[in-house]
């Protein structure tokens, strides 16, 4: 690990179903650093907004409704590559993983209150460095001085299929199509937003995860990072 290194943080970006969780989690575990799924976080606004009933085109009553939040992340359980999520005191961490609340954390993101007041969140966590932020815009927005950053992605249809199969695995019924779409929406609306849109640092890595196993990509990153 260089010496040099002004804040000790891994930043790894990349689209949905590229298999940024399990691989951030890994290299974060390989390097004792505390995993920062910020994606978690933006998932659980969405659904604050959502229950709430906020009108998402209002920035004041969206900013208002964030002024109180409490917003907690508690490590992945066993057997699962999710961190927990309290909100609010309350435990949503199976209720914001759903395909549907991708979409609606996804229209949420856009908006400048919820960035400006997540981003604020995450620079404030990875204050003492040894972190792995996982997201959108961590290496481009977040933490622009991270030591080392990754920009990971795969073909759609591979991702399609990663998330299906994991879907699949949690007993959940899938339409293929129907995920596909979603997946290339999802793309083209956090690609094409104004602020923090999703892409890669100059600075950064990139890995494209398709043909690789996630033991090859975390390796590979690893011997980049020590
Ligand atoms: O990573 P995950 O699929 O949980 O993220 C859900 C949504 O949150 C993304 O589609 C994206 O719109 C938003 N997000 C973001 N910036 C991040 C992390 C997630 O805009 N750093």
């Amino acid at each position: 690990m260089s010496p040099d290194t002004k804040e000790k943080i891994v930043c790894i970006d990349g689209p949905s179903g590229v298999g940024k969780s399990t691989i951030s989690r890994r290299v974060a575990a390989s390097l004792s650093f505390t995993y920062l799924d910020t994606g978690a976080m933006y998932r659980a606004v969405a659904l604050k907004l959502k229950n709430a009933g906020v009108d998402l085109e209002d920035n004041d009553s969206v900013r208002k409704c964030l002024d109180s939040i409490s917003l907690q992340l508690l490590p992945a359980s066993k057997g699962s590559d999710d961190v927990g999520v309290i909100l609010d005191g309350c435990d949503v961490s199976a209720e914001i993983r759903s395909p549907e609340m991708a979409m609606v954390a996804s229209a949420a993101s856009a908006l400048p209150a919820v960035r400006e007041k997540l981003t604020r969140m995450q620079q404030e966590i990875g204050k003492k460095g040894k972190i792995v932020a996982e997201g959108r815009d961590t290496g481009t927005v977040v933490f622009p001085g991270a030591a080392w950053k990754f920009y990971l992605d795969a073909d759609p249809a591979v991702r399609m299929q990663r998330r299906a199969d994991q879907l699949r695995s949690q007993g959940k019924r899938v339409d293929e199509e129907e995920l596909l779409a979603m997946i290339i929406k999802r793309d083209h609306d956090d690609k094409s937003r104004t602020i923090a849109p999703l892409c890669k640092a100059v600075d950064a890595h990139v890995i494209d995860t398709g043909l690789l196993s996630i033991d090859e990509v975390s390796n590979a990153m690893l011997a980049i990072i020590i």
